[in-house]
């Protein structure tokens, strides 16, 4: 574990670099704030157990405190402050200030060993806990089985897309992919076979679309996709992956599954009296007529919803302008 030691004492300093080095750390040293807080900006991986001194010149140990707790960071060092004063005033100041410990000069070697003990307890703890943070997000906006993104993120990703259409007029395409008959392959060949097909179905949508298309699962064998910054017409693009679902078979052990997929697209050039959440909640159902259409058509397609064909109601026409995305 890397220590920050800083003090303007020469003699102070490298008597206590001596002596954590002795305990196995490996220690920076600075003389004083500025050149501590330079070292924690600027360090690629910058110590986060700091044993500072309260008496600097620049910047003292109490105002580094200060700066080192306004940065917000879910890593936060954990700092022993080192002085002189040893009252009760003195330790409320260091406390309030952002330090996690408080040690009187002249240390004694037990107690800064105790002391730093407890800070490496504490890191540990804290690491751990961020650990359990970034799997928990993770979680919260994957799914358990393909790893794509679920329903709740795609929504909110798709928030922050939808406006950006609106903002640069740069049109999008929302698709809902829906593989056929996936019923039967788990009536024919078992529930654990039809996970895995979902999972290779899930990775051949990963290595179709670009990495900066939102992919997710929608739900039970239904993805859906919205692609931006539109290359080729939507259609085109969808009949791509459509291609790639029917040309190869899917291979599980012995077995060789054809699988076919139906899709639905509602794209959206940007123009549109409706709110966000109004226009995500039209594309989605749009698509959904449109897949409705191609699962009616035969299956195995593509389908573009198109307003005069798909649409039951009036109102959608006119509230949002489908098609002509290139
Ligand atoms: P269609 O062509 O009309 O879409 O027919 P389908 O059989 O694909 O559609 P249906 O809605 O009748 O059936 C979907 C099936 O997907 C039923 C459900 O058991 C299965 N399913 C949903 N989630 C999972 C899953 O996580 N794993 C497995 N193995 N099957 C799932
Ligand atoms: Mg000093
Ligand atoms: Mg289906
Ligand atoms: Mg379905």
């Amino acid at each position: 574990m890397k220590v920050l030691i800083a003090d303007d004492d020469k003699v102070l300093r490298m008597l206590m670099e001596r002596q954590l080095q002795g305990w196995g750390f490996e220690v920076m040293t600075a003389q004083d704030g500025a050149e501590a807080l330079d070292i924690l900006k600027t360090h690629e991986e910058p110590p986060r157990l700091l044993v500072l001194d309260w008496e600097m010149p620049n910047l003292d140990g109490i105002e580094l405190c200060r700066k080192i707790i306004t940065q917000e960071s879910n890593d936060p060092p954990y700092i022993i402050l080192v002085t002189a004063h040893s009252d009760q005033e003195h330790l409320a100041t260091a406390l309030q200030a952002g330090a996690n410990d408080y040690i009187s000069k002249p240390t004694k070697p037990a107690e800064l060993r105790a002391r730093l003990g407890v800070g490496l307890r504490t890191l540990e703890l804290q690491n751990r806990l961020n650990i359990a943070n970034e799997m928990l997000a993770y979680k919260a906006e994957h799914d358990e089985l393909t790893g794509l993104q679920n329903r709740a993120s795609l929504i909110e990703h798709l928030d922050n897309e939808i406006e950006r259409t609106k903002r640069t007029g740069e049109p999008l395409a929302l698709a809902i992919c829906d593989i056929d008959f996936f019923k039967r392959v788990n009536d024919t060949y078992g529930h654990p076979v039809g996970d895995r097909v979902l999972k290779e179905f899930a990775d051949r949508m990963r290595e179709t679309f670009r990495p900066y298309d939102l992919v997710s699962r929608y739900g039970g064998e239904e993805f859906v996709v919205c692609c931006t910054s539109l290359e080729a017409e939507p259609i085109a693009i969808f009949e791509r992956f459509r291609q790639v679902v029917e040309s190869t078979p899917f291979l599980e052990k012995d077995l060789s599954l054809s699988v076919t997929v139906s899709i639905g697209i509602a794209a959206f050039n940007g123009i549109s009296t409706l709110t966000t959440k109004e226009i995500m909640l039209e594309l989605i159902s749009s698509s959904d007529k449109a897949l409705y259409s191609a699962k009616h058509s035969g299956r195995n397609q593509v389908v573009m919803y198109d307003p005069e064909l798909h649409s039951e109601t009036e109102e959608s026409d006119t509230s949002i302008t489908y098609g002509q995305t290139c």
